[in-house]
């Protein structure tokens, strides 16, 4: 796919209040400082399209951005701040748990991680989370140019076995880097195909 344009189009904190859900939608979510600002911005080929590292504290936002006038690409905010309080903590489960239920044009959501770091419980139970509400998601291991290809097939391994202990199915897996555009192609083609199936399904 061909980016013709990205273009920010708003920031909320309550679903009923996201821009009408006549396109596809695809939201990007992970730990904080996982690179998923990065990037967005790599994948738009926008440098300051997504904002990068929020600090926690700070209001918490679902970011709408329009691509190409045909589907939207969603910033969601991010989980596994140190600091953030217990009461911060249950309003993002609240608005993340809203938003996924509700958003009804939610096609796929990408779930963030970090390929250096061995499997964390955060991001398996987030991982859970997801197949248990049965969202359609897939998992984007960012930063690959900061180590070997081999230890970053390792984390992936890793994080296959733990999640083979309770799905028959894993999910689609990507291999991405803001620094040198891996994974770009293959996630734009992605969106495509799943954008094509959807116009060629006939209507309910
Ligand atoms: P966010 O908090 O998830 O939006 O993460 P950011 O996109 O702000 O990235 C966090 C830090 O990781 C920043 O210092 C980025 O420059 C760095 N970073 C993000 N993606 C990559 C990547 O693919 N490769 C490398 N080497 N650094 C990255």
């Amino acid at each position: 796919m061909v980016i013709k344009e990205a273009k920010f189009l708003m920031s909320n904190t309550r679903v009923d209040q996201c821009p009408v859900a006549d396109k596809p939608e695809y939201a990007f979510i992970g730990r904080s400082n996982v690179g998923k600002s990065s990037l967005i911005n790599m994948l738009t080929e926008q440098k300051g399209l997504a904002k990068t590292s929020s600090s926690p504290g700070k209001t918490q936002l679902i970011n709408h951005f329009l691509i190409n006038n045909e589907w939207y690409l969603v910033d969601l905010p991010g989980y596994g701040y140190a600091k953030v309080s217990k009461g911060s903590r249950d309003d993002w489960r609240k608005m993340i748990n809203f938003y996924f239920q509700k958003r009804e044009n939610l096609t796929c959501v990408f779930v963030l991680i970090d390929s250096r770091h061995d499997p964390m419980k955060t991001d398996l139970d987030f991982i859970n989370l997801l197949g248990n509400i049965g969202v359609p998601f897939v998992i984007v291991f960012t930063k690959t140019d900061k180590q070997s290809g081999t230890k970053t097939d390792s984390t992936i391994a890793a994080y296959a076995r733990k999640l083979r202990e309770s799905w028959d199915e894993l999910p689609r897996m990507f291999k991405t880097s803001a620094v040198d555009r891996e994974g770009r192609a293959d996630i734009l083609n992605f969106i495509e195909e799943v954008n094509e199936q959807l116009k060629n399904q006939p209507e309910e």
